[in-house]
């Protein structure tokens, strides 16, 4: 499996930038799990490929340039973009997204070939496909509906966390899952700023290691994403003072093979 971090960032001379401002991770050139850089960074092929999204929940780092990248492309799909997300995140994308206010509502509408995009709601707890990928989907602990995903795809399989605070359900999940290529978990805040990461329910160096040890899992590759841009450097000591093995910080833009 490939995965990639978009960037959402570029310097001047337009080489992507290390900092991760949004969310979105892309499969093997085709699946998204979510869409943050999505109308911003993908390539003209990779746009051409890329017709489902899963989307684990509505915060705007998630979903910012959703709308745009179905904007953009609506005149030219000849299927339409498939989101796939819980009943829950599929209300509220409806209700405080694509409302005719903030952007029109692409689920009523057609182009020439047909619908231009499609709710397919998640089962929780079960797996299900999506392209050639199967995934499962898991509640995770966020102040939002939020899940957390296993997706194999018959080969490797790779966990991704979410935003997410100390959850369960999520690493019973993980656990039963037979061979794991990598963890993809979120590292939000730095150490010194544990109120607002436990208000806003997410991760700091010091909760994720004591999370970690709910893992059974060993030698997989764990992956640090969605690091605050201006704690990024204060996350990364902290992460590596902890000498967790294989933990490393995920590079916007860098493609990882599993
Ligand atoms: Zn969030
Ligand atoms: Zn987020």
């Amino acid at each position: 499996m490939k995965i990639q971090l978009l960037p959402s960032t570029f310097d001047a001379k337009g080489h992507a930038t290390l900092e991760q401002r949004l969310t979105c991770f892309l499969i093997d050139d085709c699946v998204a799990v979510d869409a943050g850089s999505i109308a911003i960074a993908l390539s003209a092929d990779q746009r051409n490929q890329v017709r489902d999204i899963i989307v684990t929940h509505p915060h705007m780092d998630h979903i910012a340039s959703l709308p745009i990248f179905i904007d953009d492309l609506y005149p030219t799909l000849q299927q339409p973009m498939r989101i796939h997300a819980t009943p829950e995140v599929i209300q509220l994308l409806e209700r405080d997204v694509f409302n005719w206010n903030v952007y029109p509502r692409f689920s009523d509408l057609k182009n020439d070939y047909g619908p231009v995009m499609e709710y397919i709601p998640i089962p929780i707890g079960e797996m299900f496909s999506v392209a050639h990928l199967s995934v499962k989907a898991v509640p995770v602990n966020h102040i939002v509906p939020t899940v957390g995903l296993v997706i194999t795809d018959g080969k490797s399989s790779v966990a991704f966390s979410s935003d997410t605070a100390e959850t369960e359900a999520f690493w019973e999940v993980v656990n039963d899952t037979k061979h794991l290529d990598a963890l993809l978990i979120e590292a939000s805040f730095p150490d010194e700023m544990a109120h607002l990461a436990e208000v806003s329910r997410h991760f700091t160096p010091s909760s994720l290691s004591r999370e970690l040890e709910k893992l059974n899992h060993n030698g997989m590759d764990i992956l640090a994403v969605h690091l605050k841009p201006t704690h990024r450097e204060a996350i990364i000591k902290q992460l590596k003072a902890l000498n967790i093995p294989k933990l490393s910080v995920m590079n916007p833009g860098e493609v990882y093979n599993w």
